[in-house]
């Protein structure tokens, strides 16, 4: 809980509104975001990285609700894409192609024309083969293409193994060794002008040392090039900074910019990072109903209208988000399973919580603002759920409830 979510007698609300109310309006479940929340974490970025040159970069894959884009492309953000489709998204809320950089290992050829029509700041190149189908792409449009090598800078993340991204067995970025003479040849084709070097060594990093120790290799390679002529115009250092789920002590945002300006000091070039979680994750939450409650010998149950495919990362990560009861100190309290109704025994969305409930009761699963609703899927033909923006006393739906029919629209059965 913070400043957006918290108790007011017995009820936990979104900045002055109830989110029972919310549950008996947009029915459940629903994802609930506070906009206060989400703008006061891209200020607090802003604010620590004013004193140089910088461009934010939401990394749209957090949470690429329209509404959220567009609330960061009005307060200046640029755009971390990692898809045609979130570059279109990015657009059709009113965010600048010229602020968006393209990241990602798999870039088919007509995301590329894409973004090259559109005219994006920079392709972050992951591999030798991307550089030269970039090149060869740009080339038939007539294009020059903005490049940066994402260099993988064989940096431990001390993070989970699936979300870090910056070892050298990893699938992502050009291998250190190797970025030097790829950057040669980049520097050659005829159809790329590089721009930038970029890293991104993973998510949910809950210390400043591997950052720094990231940035620095980066650096170091951006000297070795700039004594060969190869001026680099930004620094992308990436995305990646925790938040608080549970009991971890992740570094505040100012004291994170603090380190990358520090390991900046005394150069030009502009500075560009790539948050996600750090700017939606505690910015939402999640509103589930209990079906049923099960008490056994063994375990109890709490059975909730939520499940994996609406909040994936407890069944992926085994992550950890906290669960509070939208109204408490009702029930007396007990140790619950809390499950969702998808045939897996994966699908659990916490273990052994101690909690005071009843069947009906509303549920919030906390910090689930980023990589909630952007992870989704429809398994069990469950339509996704409902997206709430709170702002004050009002409440926006920002994106409605899918019906089954839509699931099922492009269908056919065949005669
Ligand atoms: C996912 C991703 C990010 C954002 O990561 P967070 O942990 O959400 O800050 C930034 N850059 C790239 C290339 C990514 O893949």
């Amino acid at each position: 809980m913070n400043d957006y979510f918290g108790y007011r007698e017995n009820t936990l609300h979104a900045e002055q509104v109830s989110l029972q109310q919310i549950a008996l309006q947009f029915g459940t479940p629903c994802y609930v975001y506070s906009r206060a929340a989400l703008e006061s974490a891209y200020r607090a970025f802003g604010q620590a990285l004013a004193p140089r040159d910088h461009l934010i970069c939401y990394a749209v894959k957090a949470n690429p609700n329209l509404a959220i884009l567009n609330l960061f492309a009005r307060m200046g953000a640029g755009f971390d894409i990692v898809s045609g489709g979130e570059l279109q998204r990015v657009l059709a809320a009113g965010g600048a192609a010229e602020k968006v950089v393209f990241s990602g290992v798999g870039k088919r050829a007509d995301e590329m024309r894409l973004a090259l029509q559109a005219g994006i700041l920079c392709f972050n190149v992951e591999s030798a083969a991307e550089m030269e189908q970039l090149d060869r792409v740009a080339g038939e449009m007539g294009k020059i293409a903005p490049v940066s090598l994402r260099v993988n800078p064989d940096v431990d993340a001390k993070t989970h193994p699936y979300i870090s991204t910056g070892l050298k067995q990893s699938k992502f970025g050009i291998a250190y060794d190797q970025a030097l003479p790829l950057y040669r040849r980049a520097a050659g084709m005829a159809h790329l002008r590089v721009t930038g070097i970029d890293c991104h060594i993973g998510s949910q990093i809950t210390e400043v040392s591997p950052f720094i120790a990231a940035a620095e290799k980066v650096l170091a390679l951006a000297d070795q090039l700039a004594a060969e002529n190869i001026v680099l115009e930004h620094i992308d250092l990436g995305g990646g900074l925790g938040i608080r789920y549970d009991n971890e002590s992740p570094p505040a945002i100012a004291d994170y910019a603090h380190a990358l300006l520090v390991a900046l000091r005394g150069r030009s070039a502009k500075l560009i990072v790539e948050p996600g979680r750090i700017l939606a994750g505690n910015a939402g939450v999640l509103l589930t109903r209990i079906e049923y409650l099960k008490h056994g010998e063994e375990k109890n149950f709490a059975i909730v209208d939520a499940a994996m495919n609406d909040l994936m990362r407890p069944a992926l990560y085994d992550a950890f988000h906290a669960i509070q009861p939208v109204q408490k100190n009702r029930h007396r309290a007990r140790h619950y399973e809390v499950v969702g109704p998808v045939c897996e025994s994966g699908d659990f969305l916490g273990h052994a919580r101690e909690l005071g409930i009843a069947a009906g009761d509303v549920l919030a699963l906390m910090s689930a603002g980023a990589y909630g609703m952007s992870m989704s899927s429809n398994y069990n033909t469950r339509p996704r759920a409902a997206e709430v923006m709170v702002d004050g006393e009002s409440v926006h739906l920002i994106r409605a409830r899918e019906t089954v029919a839509q699931l099922y629209a492009g269908e056919k059965i065949i005669g």
